[in-house]
Parts: C-alpha cells; structure tokens; sequence
C-alpha cells in the first residue's frame, strides 16, 4: 500500500507531497504539530492531543485551520488510507505562505496543514522496552516556551544527534540551575528509593505530555505516590528506576544515565507495569 498524505484539502501520494517553498513553516519554523498514537487503527487520546493543538495555536495567534470534528475526520482518514493499524499520525499547522516577511502575513492568510501516518515495528517497541534505553544529559538551550508544541525543534534535533552519538537513545536537558527539565522528545521521570514517583511540574521548562497526563492518571489510579518536582541528574543517577513517556515511545524503561547503571541494570517494576497499563488508562476514539 503506497503512503497518502493530506497537504491542504487534498490526499496526494506521500512521496510527492509537498508545501510551497514560502511556507512560514519552512522559513521560520512558524507553525505546530503533533504527533498522536494509533492503536489498532483507533486514535489515542484525540481529544486531549486537539486541546494541546488548540493551546499551542492560540499562544501563536494561529487560526484552526477547520473544526475539530473536521480535524478529527482528517486524521481518521489519513490513517484509513495508509492502513495504519499500529502507529502514529503527525499533524501540522503554519501560519500559511505568504511573501517572507517576519511580521505576521495579511489577515485572512489560510494556515497549511499536513498531516501523515506511519506504521510502527511493534514488536520492535517491545523488544526495546524490555531492554530499556540509555539517556545522557546536556545543558538547555531551548528558548522558555517550550510548553507551545512548536517547529522550531533545532536544539532537540542536536540533543537527539549528539545522545545517537554517544550510543543513547534520549538526551535529558538540564537547566541552568542543575535540574533535568525533559528529554529532546520525552517527558522524563524517576522513582525514587522510597517508591515515589517524581517528575517536572508541567508549570515552566517542558511541555505538558498527553503520555506524562495519562500515566499521572494511571499512577494515581494504581495508588503510587507521585511527587512533581524538578529532580537533578545525580539523584537520577542513584534512582530506583528511571523512565521517559512520549505518545510514540510510551513508558520507556530508562537504565543507564551519564554512564551510569540505574539501580540493576533492567527495566524496573512500576515503569513495567505504567508500560503494560497505559491503554488502561487512556482514551481510545
Ligand atoms: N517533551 C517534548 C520536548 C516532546 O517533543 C514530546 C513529544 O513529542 C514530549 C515531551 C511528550 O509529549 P507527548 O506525551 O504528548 O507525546
């Protein structure tokens, strides 16, 4: 089955898909995305992924470019064509194209919207988590609004370069006052040696995960203690376990951070179980 993409109002072939070349999002990183689950041909959590959308296009003063219900069909469609039973589906908005200029195009400017879907190696995913991950630290250099889910994604792509590099699967930023903020495309977490469960407020310095909802959610629901509060990489050396979420990674056992072995060197417990009870606790539409 070939691959189908959607680029303003039309289906086309993936593989000449393509935005004019004054597209603000290719010129100033001017846009949003998201990436949203599918399992087993259903959407994970839609609604909380187009409330997120909604967020980040308001604070960008970006109109919807159609309904949500509109949105949600789109989506649903793209998947349908590209037979996608397990996987995910990317979305994104730009402020449209329209002459460069750095100030805002002429009002009435139609935003762009694509979205795409691609299959995931399940088994793949399994295999992987079963093993867990290695993770190294770099300092942030992202700018302080990274709770918009924009584009502009240059210091997580040379986080994610420079983690492949050194043999990791993630790079966790740390800010300047010595604590982990998020990995370059994962919320991340620890457990501490008393069993609690500890991550970033979603209040500054990440964005707010639709995965990092669903498993404080399910945390919750399972009667864990969670505690959100900033956790440097040194306490995250000597956690009992570590993890870091994602809607394409899920719950993702963390065990070496820095070069340093976390607890025994194999996935722990309570990300085992979020791992096994995360589509428990989230929304399947
Ligand atoms: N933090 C960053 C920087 C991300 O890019 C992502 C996902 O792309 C996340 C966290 C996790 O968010 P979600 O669980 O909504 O996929």
């Amino acid at each position: 089955m070939s691959r189908i993409a959607y680029v303003n109002g039309r289906y086309v072939p993936h593989r000449t898909a393509s935005v004019h070349v004054e597209d603000r999002g290719y010129q100033f990183s001017d846009g949003v995305y998201e990436v949203c689950e599918v399992r087993g041909g259903h959407l994970v959590d839609a609604r909380r992924h187009l409330d997120r959308l909604e967020r980040s296009l308001s604070e960008l003063r970006i109109a919807l470019p159609m309904g949500r219900a509109a949105l949600a069909a789109v989506l649903r469609e793209v998947v349908a064509r590209n037979g996608v039973k397990d996987g995910i589906v990317y979305l994104q908005v730009t402020r449209g194209v329209a002459r460069r200029d750095h100030a805002f195009p002429a009002p009435g400017t139609a935003p762009s919207l694509v979205v795409t879907a691609r299959r995931a190696d399940m088994a793949a995913q399994e295999r992987l988590a079963e093993q867990g991950v290695r993770v190294i630290c770099v300092p942030e250099n992202r700018w302080p609004r990274v709770d918009i889910k924009t584009v502009g994604l240059l210091p997580n792509v040379l986080a994610k370069q420079q983690a492949k590099e050194a043999g990791a699967r993630e790079a966790w930023f740390v800010d300047a006052s010595g604590h982990v903020t998020e990995g370059s495309s994962t919320n991340a977490w620890i457990v501490t040696g008393d069993g609690r469960i500890v991550t970033r407020p979603a209040e500054n310095g990440i964005l707010k995960g639709i995965t990092r909802a669903v498993v404080l959610d399910a945390a919750k629901a399972l009667g864990l203690v969670i505690v959100e509060r900033a956790f440097t990489p040194q306490e995250a050396y000597g956690a009992r376990e570590a993890f870091i979420t994602a809607a394409s990674t899920l719950v993702m056992p963390v065990v070496e951070i820095d070069g340093h072995t976390i607890a025994d060197g194999r996935p722990g417990p309570v990300a085992r179980d979020l791992r096994h009870r995360f589509h428990t606790f989230a929304e399947v539409s």
